[in-house]
């Protein structure tokens, strides 16, 4: 299947796109994708392991009265055995799933609970063909369609779990010698044709189920993300500042946010054009990347030649050395700016401010003094740091 995405080479770089355009056949991801998938799915088919349980709880129980319509020798008593034994563990696997506990066990439960389901009924066919020939192999095709569709299983396992199911089939059916061999070939060529079925429907589901992760992973990142410089947008900014601020409360730590704005930038554009102004600002904005390395730090492009970078749990004069160094590493760089009144180089001007979430009012003052300290800044002849 060709995935027509020729888009993501402007998207990159970015895992999810390169994933993309890499391409998936064989259902795999780059390893830490694969482990991001694979809590995806987990959690994505909570519901549906349950409703998947409920309903395979009534149709094994349905089967169990159907056994007494059909068999009515003593060998009713081992297959009811069979199927209270496996009522129990789906019963118990149901306790679980109704806690929400352990949702780490979830996955191999589910296969577990999908094996006993199958060699269940495997026996219960075995021993029931001993009496009657006739009575009906199919459900076990059931319960594979189940393993396929039904319990969010990945095709590899879906497919050991099934192809299991079939040989523990033929082996009740040798076991307990119920049917003649040419009909055991029957049937189980019958049994192969319907997993082969089950199996291509569930590689597009998953196929399709692995395409979804990505492009709904990498329209995220798109979204928070400014295409110009890769940094946080303004609305990402404004959704993670809350967050922290919230956070920065329950933990007592102090937050700083650094307000940036280029110095004479509307002359830089002028004097050298446009596309070397967004090549100056790709520069900045890696710039400030850099600055904001640790798990919690941010860098935003809040708009035009405006950034920002919020740290988390800083003191006030780390804060503005941090700034500091940052303006000086612009000035470092070098980029000439012969438009500019300040300086012979690209330079910046920020605006610093300190606060902790846990003593004093409203997260908007901490934008407040940081737009108020940028102000002064600018005020007070651009290139500089004030606090
Ligand atoms: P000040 O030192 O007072 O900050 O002056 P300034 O010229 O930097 O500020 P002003 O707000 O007057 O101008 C900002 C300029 O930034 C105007 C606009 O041309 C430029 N700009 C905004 N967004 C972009 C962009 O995406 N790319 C480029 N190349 N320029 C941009
Ligand atoms: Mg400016
Ligand atoms: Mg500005």
């Amino acid at each position: 299947m060709p995935l027509p995405h020729a888009w993501l080479d402007d998207v990159r770089p970015s895992p999810y796109a390169d994933q993309l355009a890499l391409g998936f056949r064989l259902l795999r991801f780059a390893r830490p994708l694969e482990r991001e998938y694979r809590e995806y799915v987990r959690d994505d088919s909570y519901d549906l392991k349950r409703i998947a349980l409920g309903v395979g709880m009534l149709i094994w129980l349905a089967f169990a009265a159907f056994d007494f319509a059909l068999i009515q020798a003593p060998e009713i008593w081992w297959m009811l055995g069979v199927r209270l034994s496996v009522l129990f563990l789906l019963v118990l696997f149901a306790w679980l799933l109704v806690r929400r506990k352990h949702v780490h066990l979830l996955q191999p439960l589910s296969l577990v609970t999908i094996l006993a389901l199958g060699v269940g009924a495997s026996l219960v066919v075995g021993i029931a063909h001993r009496v009657d020939p006739s009575y009906p192999y199919e459900g076990l095709l059931l319960v594979c369609m189940a393993s396929y569709f039904l319990v969010g299983l990945r095709l590899f396992e879906a497919l050991a779990c099934s192809l299991l199911i079939l040989l523990s089939y033929i082996a009740a059916e040798l076991l307990m010698a119920g049917v003649s061999v040419p009909r055991l070939i029957n049937n189980s060529l019958f049994l192969l044709f319907g997993n082969l079925m089950g199996a291509v429907g569930c590689y597009l589901l998953e196929f399709k189920s692995r395409e979804h992760f990505l492009i709904s992973r990498l329209m995220r990142v798109l979204a928070d993300h400014d295409s110009l410089t890769g940094l946080h947008n303004r609305r990402s900014f404004n959704r993670q500042f809350e967050r922290l601020w919230r956070q920065a409360q329950r933990e007592r730590c102090s937050l700083a946010l650094l307000l940036c704005d280029i110095d004479h930038f509307k002359a830089y554009n002028d004097h050298y054009g446009h596309q070397a102004g967004d090549n100056a600002l790709q520069r900045v904005g890696s710039l400030l990347q850099d600055a904001a390395r640790r798990p919690l730090d941010m860098a935003v492009r809040l708009g035009g030649e405006e950034f920002a970078v919020l740290l988390y749990d800083i003191a006030a004069d780390q804060a503005r050395q941090h700034a500091e160094a940052l303006r000086q590493t612009l000035q470092t760089l070098d980029i000439e700016h012969a438009g500019s009144d300040t300086a012979t180089m690209l330079t910046m001007s920020i605006g610093v401010a300190c606060i902790q979430p846990a003593e004093s009012g409203a997260l908007a003052q901490l934008y407040e003094y940081a737009d108020r300290a940028l102000y002064e800044a600018k005020a007070f002849g651009r290139n500089q740091v004030v606090a």
